[in-house]
C-alpha cells in the first residue's frame, strides 16, 4: 500500500490520543486509535481546561458540548488554612480581551474522552480499537508496524507514522529506548471526591481554591456533580492507611474543624513527577502527552499541554502528508520538548512550591505578592495569562 494511503496509528485513547485523532480527522487525515483497556478510562485525574485548550476544542467543533457539561470558573482563590483568610482573588475578567474563553472549565477528563468518541465516529476518518495493547513496534523505514495483544490474539498493523499517547508508563517510549529523566516529588496527592457543600463550613469558598498550609495544603475544586478535595500527603504517611475511608473522613473533618455527614464517592492517591523524554521523535514514531512529559498537577497543566502537543503534531503531520519536508516532525519534537522543559516544568513547579512553603516570613512575602498582583489590573492580567497557559500561547 502506498505510504499516503496508510493511516496514522495512535496508541492510547486518553484525552491526548483522542484529541490528536480529532485534530487529524479535521485535517482530513485518517487515523486508527488503539487502547489497551476494554472501556475508556473512568479515572478522575485532570479536571481543569485552560483557555487555549478550549480554543482548540472550538476549532475541532466540540467546545459547546464541553461548556454545556462543565463548570465555568471565573475567579481563582488563594487562602490561608490556619486563619481561613482569603489571601488573593484573581478575576478572569482581566483576560477577557485575550481569549474568547476567559475562564477555567472544570470537567473531568473521563467526560471529555466520552464526548470526543462520537465526534470521531461522525467524522468517518477514525477507527477506535478498544482492548488493543501495544506490545511491539518496528520502524521499517518506509512505514511502521505495530503489534497489539487483543482478546483474540496478537495482531499487526501497518501505518505511515505511530504516535505514542499511551501515558506516563508509555510502552512506545520504552520500546524506543528513550530515557525519561527528572524527579519524583516527595509529597503525594490524595484526591477525594465528595458530596460536601464546603462553602457553608469554610465561608467564601469558590469553585477553585488553593489553600496554603505549611503542613497540609488543600486544593478544593467544584466539578459539575461533586466536590473534589485534594490533600497533600507527606512522605512519612503509610500508604496502606491513607485511603482507608475512616481516615479520609477524619482528614476532611480535621480540615473543616467539625464532624459533618460526608459521602465519599471515590478516593485515590497519586505520586507526582516531573520528567521529560529525551526526544519526542524517533524515525516514524512520535510521542505526545504524558508519554512525552509529566509534571506535578498543581495548576492543571499536564493534560492541557498534551492537548497542545496534539494540535502541533497534527499540524506537522498535515504538512508532511501535503508533501512538506520530513523535518516538520523534528521541529515538532524540538519545539514541544522545549515548552515542556522550559515552561510547563517551571510553571507547575512554581505552583507546587507556592503551596508547600514552610518559613513564616517567606509565606508572608508570597501572600503579600499575590494580594498586590490581584489588586493591580495589569499584574492580575499578567498572572492570569501565565496561569491560563496563554502567555505566548504555550
Ligand atoms: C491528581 C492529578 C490531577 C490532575 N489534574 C490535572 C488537571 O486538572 N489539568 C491537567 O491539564 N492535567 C492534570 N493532570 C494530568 C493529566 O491527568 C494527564 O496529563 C493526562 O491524563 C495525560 O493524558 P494522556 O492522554 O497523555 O495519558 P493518559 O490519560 O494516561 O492516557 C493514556 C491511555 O493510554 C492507554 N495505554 C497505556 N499503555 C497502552 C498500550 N501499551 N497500548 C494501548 N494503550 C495503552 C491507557 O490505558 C490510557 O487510556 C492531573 C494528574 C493527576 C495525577
Amino acid at each position: 500500500m502506498p505510504l499516503a494511503e496508510l493511516p496514522i496509528l495512535i496508541v492510547g485513547a486518553g484525552p491526548v490520543g483522542l484529541s490528536l485523532a480529532l485534530a487529524l480527522a479535521r485535517a482530513g487525515i485518517r487515523a486508527q486509535v488503539f487502547e489497551a483497556l476494554p472501556e475508556l478510562s473512568a479515572e478522575a485525574r485532570a479536571s481543569t481546561f485552560h483557555p487555549p485548550s478550549l480554543e482548540l476544542f472550538a476549532a475541532w467543533g466540540v467546545v459547546d458540548q464541553m461548556l454545556a457539561r462543565g463548570h465555568r470558573v471565573e475567579r481563582l482563590l488563594y487562602w490561608e488554612r490556619a486563619t481561613r483568610q482569603l489571601v488573593a482573588a484573581f478575576d478572569y475578567a482581566q483576560i477577557a480581551a485575550d481569549t474568547p474563553y476567559p475562564f477555567r472549565l472544570q470537567l473531568p477528563q473521563s467526560q471529555l474522552t466520552r464526548l470526543l468518541v462520537p465526534a470521531l465516529e461522525e467524522s468517518g476518518m477514525v477507527t477506535l480499537h478498544m482492548g488493543h495493547r501495544l506490545t511491539e513496534l518496528v520502524d521499517a523505514g518506509g512505514h511502521i508496524e505495530a503489534s497489539f495483544a487483543t482478546p483474540d490474539g496478537v495482531g499487526t498493523v501497518r501505518g505511515a507514522y505511530l504516535c505514542g499517547a499511551d501515558g506516563s508508563r508509555s510502552t512506545v517510549r520504552k520500546r524506543l529506548g528513550l530515557s525519561f529523566e527528572g524527579l519524583t516529588y516527595p509529597d503525594r496527592f490524595l484526591l477525594v471526591a465528595t458530596d460536601l457543600g464546603a462553602a457553608a463550613l469554610f465561608p467564601g469558598l469558590g469553585p477553585v481554591n488553593y489553600i496554603f498550609d505549611p503542613y497540609e495544603w488543600v486544593i478544593i475544586l467544584r466539578l459539575p456533580d461533586l466536590l473534589r478535595v485534594v490533600f497533600q500527603v507527606r512522605p512519612a504517611e503509610d500508604e496502606a492507611m491513607i485511603t482507608r475511608p475512616e481516615l479520609v473522613r477524619q482528614r476532611i473533618e480535621r480540615f473543616l474543624g467539625a464532624a459533618v455527614p460526608i459521602s465519599i464517592k471515590s478516593c485515590a492517591l497519586y505520586s507526582t513527577h516531573q520528567r521529560v523524554a529525551e526526544t519526542f521523535r524517533v524515525g516514524r514514531a512520535l510521542l505526545l502527552g504524558d508519554a512525552a512529559h509529566i509534571n506535578n498537577p498543581a495548576g492543571g497543566m499536564g493534560m492541557n499541554s498534551g492537548i497542545h502537543d496534539a494540535h502541533h503534531l497534527a499540524e506537522a503531520l498535515r504538512g508532511v502528508c501535503a508533501g512538506g519536508p520530513d523535518s516538520l516532525l523534528d521541529d515538532y519534537s524540538q519545539a514541544r520538548q522545549t515548552i515542556a522543559l522550559e515552561r510547563i516544568k517551571s510553571y507547575s513547579d512554581e505552583n507546587y512550591t507556592a503551596l508547600t512553603l514552610q518559613d513564616a516570613a517567606v509565606r508572608q512575602v508570597r501572600n503579600l505578592a499575590l494580594r498586590a498582583a490581584a489588586a493591580d489590573p495589569r499584574q492580575a492580567r499578567a498572572y492570569l495569562l501565565r496561569a491560563s497557559m496563554l502567555e505566548e500561547r504555550i
